[in-house]
């Protein structure tokens, strides 16, 4: 299930490229367009059933169980159930976290008893850049969550031709007749286009961070700073988060990890306060449960 804000019903991009779920124990977050899994927590291949062969990249942001713990099962699946057995698969995992180990290695066990040729596993770092399809890139960041937990969030954008900043407040008739005088070279340029944000588990960041981004899944563990327990790692808070959201100009935000100690009637009533005193004005989805998948 899901709450929303900000909007009558769920924006087309969400709703057209979304399959997740997110409970205390297991988290997941299938982009159908870039046909990218973010983590892979207990149940998620089952849960996406026979869409577990739409994942061309899973993107692990760290070694923790509720993020994790579902790999093996996606393996075992898409070896097992019939239908794209030999679509290629990239795990992408934070290098040179020794705690990854625990799941990669038996990861790496199964596919070689399974004969699975196409799996690759692929170790990141952060600041590492790999190209995706249709020009994208995918980008490692690291970000702040528990000692000695390496943790990455992803984002995904390309560089696009646009109009010039300079010229952004003309109308068309206008634009033709500039485009009439100047070689095109001189209308436009090259500027980067945020697409999507994952943030993994972390807390705020910089609103640079977000970057414009169309859509930014970012964890919100708790309501208010006050609730965070930080001896339990590093979580994000939705009243510390929405200010850095509003700032960095994101356009559509999905937000998982909420803590259990919210009853959902809470969660309505005190995220659309948050929300109204931040000032952000971009639909805000609340993923709670399952969402867009076969089991729902
Ligand atoms: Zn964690």
């Amino acid at each position: 299930m899901f709450l929303l804000f900000n909007a009558d019903k769920m924006p087309e991009i969400v709703a057209s490229n979304l399959q997740s779920y997110s409970c205390s124990f297991s988290h997941f977050f299938l982009w159908r367009k870039f046909g990218i899994q973010f983590d892979c927590g207990e149940g998620s291949a089952i849960r996406l059933d026979d869409h577990v062969f739409r994942t061309d990249i899973l993107a692990i942001s760290h070694s923790h169980s509720d993020h994790c713990r579902g790999i093996l099962t996606l393996l075992e699946m898409r070896s097992g159930l019939k239908g794209a057995n030999d679509k290629p698969l990239t795990i992408v995992f934070p290098k040179d976290s020794k705690p990854m180990d625990q799941w990669i290695i038996p990861a790496r066990d199964l596919a070689a008893r399974r004969n699975l040729v196409n799996v690759r596993f692929s170790p990141i770092a952060a600041g590492d850049k790999m190209p995706l399809q249709n020009g994208r890139i995918l980008e490692a960041i690291d970000v702040v969550h528990e000692n000695g937990e390496l943790c990455l969030a992803y984002r995904i954008g390309h560089q696009r031709k646009r109009l010039k900043r300079e010229y952004e407040h003309l109308d068309s008739k206008q634009i033709q007749a500039l485009a009439s005088k100047l070689p095109r070279n001189e209308l436009e340029e090259v500027r980067y286009e945020c697409e999507l944000v994952y943030s993994g588990d972390t807390e705020r960041m910089e609103p640079s961070f977000y970057n414009g981004a169309q859509v930014l899944i970012h964890e919100a563990s708790f309501l208010y700073p006050e609730d965070a327990d930080k001896q339990k790692g590093i979580h994000a808070d939705l009243k510390s988060l929405l200010p850095s959201v509003r700032d960095g100009g994101v356009r559509n935000l999905i937000l998982f990890h909420s803590s259990r100690r919210y009853g959902l009637d809470t969660l309505k009533t005190k995220m659309q306060e948050i929300i109204e005193d931040s000032g952000l004005k971009c639909p805000v989805i609340l993923i709670r449960g399952a969402y867009n998948l076969l089991t729902d």
